[in-house]
C-alpha cells in the first residue's frame, strides 16, 4: 500500500523522526488506500531551520525570478491534475466537478500571483519618505482537509511571491492531496529550503512553531476554535497573523427574486463540496409571504441534489470526509430535531444503500429560528436552516445576528437594490445572484471568521512588512 510522504524539508522528501503511523481512510467505502507517519517536533525544528538558512537569498530574489517560479509550479500543478483529482475524490470524496474545479484553481492560483507580482511596486514614494515592503521573514501556514490544494495554493503562492519561505502544515487528514502539491512544487525547481511541509498534529507541530522566533508569520486556515489558540500562543513572540476561520453564511432571497433560479442555487451554496465548506450559505432568509411557494420549490429542487460514489457517477454530492465528520453532522440533524425545527427534506442516517461509505442525506430544515444551535453553529456539513422573515430590515438583522462574517448571497430583481443592501451585510464577501468566485478580489471574513484577507494583491501584503525611510 501506498506510504504518503509527511516530510519534505532543505528540497527532499525525508523519512520522518515522528513515528507515529496512521491509516489513510477512503471516505468513499472506509477501506485504508495508504498510510502515513507523522511529522513530529524536531522534524518541524529541521524544517524552520531549512527556511530560516534559505530566506537569506530568496529573499533578494527579483520578482522576476520569483514569477518564474510561481508560473513553474502552476506548470507542475496542471500536469499532475488527473493525479490530483483522483486522490481529491478517493482520500477526500470529492464529486469529480468539485475536485476538477477544485484543482484548477489551485493551479491558476500560482499564476495569478505572478500577474499580481509583475505589476506590484515594493517601493513608493508616500510624501518625503520612501515606502518598502519586503518579505515578512518565514511564514507557517496551516491548511484544513476541506480545500487542500486550494488553501495550500492561496498561502503558498502569496508568501513565495512576498519572498518569504516556507513551513507548510497541511490537514494530517488529507495528507495525499498534500504530498502531490508538494511533489509538483519540488518538480518546479525552487532553491532548496524555500519551501518545507511537516504533516503531523497540528498541537505537535504548533509547539515547535510557537516555540521558534524564527518564523514571523503564521497564515491559518481552519476552525475558529483552532485559530484562537493560534492567535493566542503566536503573540509571545508577535508573529503576524492570517486567520481564515469558520462561517455560518446568510442567504437573503428577496420578494422579488426569481425564485426558479433562486432556490436550486441556494441549495447549491449550502452543499457545495458535500457542505463541507466555509462558504456554504446555510442559515436561507425566506420572506413569510412566499413561505409555501418557497418550501415547494426546495423540496423540488433538494430531490436533484443525488448522493453517490463519485467513481460510479456524476452525482452532486460524495460522502463526508471521515468518521468524526458523518458523527458531527448526525449530531446537528438530531440537535435540529430536538430543537423543534422540521424536516423538510434528508434527515439522519445514510441515503439508502450508502451505508459502506461516510454518505449522509442531504438536508433541509423549516421552522428554524435565528437562536436555535442550527442557525449560530457551523454544522460543516449538507444542513440547511430555513428561516422566514417579515421585513427586509429584519432579515438583515439576523443575516448579522451571527458570530460568523463569511460570505454572504442575496437574491433579488433589483440589483441596484441588492447592492445597497449588502453594503449593510457584516461578511467580507457577498454574492449576488450568483455563485461565481473571484480569485484576484480579497477574500476571508468579519468578526469570528477572521483576521486578514487573501488572493491576488492584498493576500501579497498579508506576507510582507513595511519599512519607512526618511531623510
Ligand atoms: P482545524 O482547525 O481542525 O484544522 C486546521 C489546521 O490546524 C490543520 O492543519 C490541523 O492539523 C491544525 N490543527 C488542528 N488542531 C490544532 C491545534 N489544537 N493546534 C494547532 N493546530 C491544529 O480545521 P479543519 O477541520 O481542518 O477544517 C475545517 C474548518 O476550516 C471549518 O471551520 C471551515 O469553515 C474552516 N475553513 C475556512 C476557510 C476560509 O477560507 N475561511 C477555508 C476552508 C476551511
Amino acid at each position: 500500500m501506498k506510504t504518503v510522504n509527511s516530510v519534505y524539508i532543505d528540497g527532499k522528501f525525508e523519512t520522518p523522526h515522528g513515528t507515529e503511523k496512521a491509516a489513510i481512510i477512503s471516505p468513499l467505502d472506509r477501506q485504508p488506500i495508504a498510510s502515513i507517519v507523522y511529522a513530529d517536533q524536531t522534524d518541524t525544528e529541521k524544517a524552520i531551520q531549512a527556511a530560516s538558512k534559505a530566506l537569506v537569498t530568496y529573499s533578494k530574489t527579483t520578482a522576476t525570478q520569483r514569477s518564474q517560479y510561481l508560473i513553474a509550479i502552476h506548470d507542475e500543478i496542471l500536469k499532475r491534475i488527473d493525479d490530483l483529482i483522483d486522490v481529491t475524490i478517493r482520500e477526500y470524496g470529492a464529486p469529480r466537478e468539485r475536485a476538477k474545479w477544485a484543482n484548477l484553481i489551485a493551479a491558476t492560483t500560482f499564476a495569478d500571483q505572478a500577474k499580481v507580482l509583475g505589476t506590484y511596486a515594493f517601493t513608493t514614494t508616500v510624501n518625503e519618505s520612501t515606502v518598502i515592503r519586503e518579505a515578512i521573514g518565514v511564514a507557517a501556514l496551516f491548511t484544513p482537509w476541506n480545500a487542500t490544494a486550494g488553501a495550500i495554493a492561496l498561502k503558498v503562492a502569496a508568501a513565495l511571491a512576498a519572498g518569504c519561505t516556507i513551513v507548510l502544515k497541511p490537514s494530517e487528514f488529507c495528507p495525499w492531496q498534500a504530498e502531490i502539491i508538494m511533489e509538483c512544487i519540488d518538480a518546479a525547481g525552487l532553491p532548496a529550503g524555500v519551501v518545507n511541509m511537516v504533516n503531523g498534529h497540528g498541537e505537535v507541530i504548533t509547539e515547535a512553531i510557537m516555540q521558534s522566533a524564527a518564523v514571523t508569520k503564521i497564515s491559518f486556515t481552519g476552525s475558529t476554535l483552532v485559530g484562537k489558540i493560534l492567535a493566542k500562543r503566536a503573540v509571545d513572540t508577535m508573529k503576524r497573523l492570517t486567520l481564515e476561520l469558520g462561517g455560518k453564511s446568510a442567504n437573503i432571497i428577496l420578494e422579488d427574486a426569481d425564485l426558479s433560479i433562486a432556490i436550486p442555487m441556494a441549495l447549491q451554496a449550502a452543499f457545495m463540496n458535500n457542505g463541507q465548506a466555509c462558504i456554504a450559505g446555510t442559515r436561507l432568509f425566506i420572506p413569510a409571504s412566499k413561505k409555501d411557494e418557497i418550501e415547494a420549490l426546495l423540496i423540488k429542487a433538494a430531490d436533484t441534489f443525488t448522493v453517490g460514489d463519485p467513481r460510479q457517477g456524476d452525482f452532486k454530492l460524495g460522502p463526508l470526509a471521515n468518521q468524526r465528520q458523518y458523527d458531527r453532522i448526525q449530531q446537528y440533524i438530531q440537535i435540529g430535531i430536538d430543537e423543534g425545527a422540521t424536516l423538510l427534506a434528508g434527515g439522519l442516517g445514510h441515503p439508502e444503500e450508502l451505508s459502506a461509505g461516510y454518505y449522509a442525506k442531504p438536508t433541509v430544515f423549516i421552522g428554524v429560528n435565528n437562536q436555535m444551535r442550527i442557525a449560530r453553529e457551523e454544522i460543516f456539513g449538507p444542513v440547511l436552516s430555513v428561516i422566514t422573515y417579515n421585513s427586509e430590515q429584519e432579515a438583515i438583522d439576523m443575516a448579522n445576528d451571527s458570530d460568523y462574517g463569511l460570505m454572504a448571497y442575496i437574491s433579488s430583481g433589483n440589483h441596484t437594490h441588492a447592492t445597497e443592501l449588502a453594503r449593510e451585510l457584516k461578511s467580507g464577501r457577498i454574492l449576488i445572484n450568483t455563485l461565481k468566485h473571484d480569485p484576484l478580489a480579497p477574500f476571508g471574513g468579519y468578526k469570528h471568521s477572521g483576521i486578514g484577507r487573501e488572493n491576488g494583491l492584498i493576500g501579497l501584503e498579508e506576507f510582507l512588512e513595511i519599512k519607512t525611510v526618511i531623510g
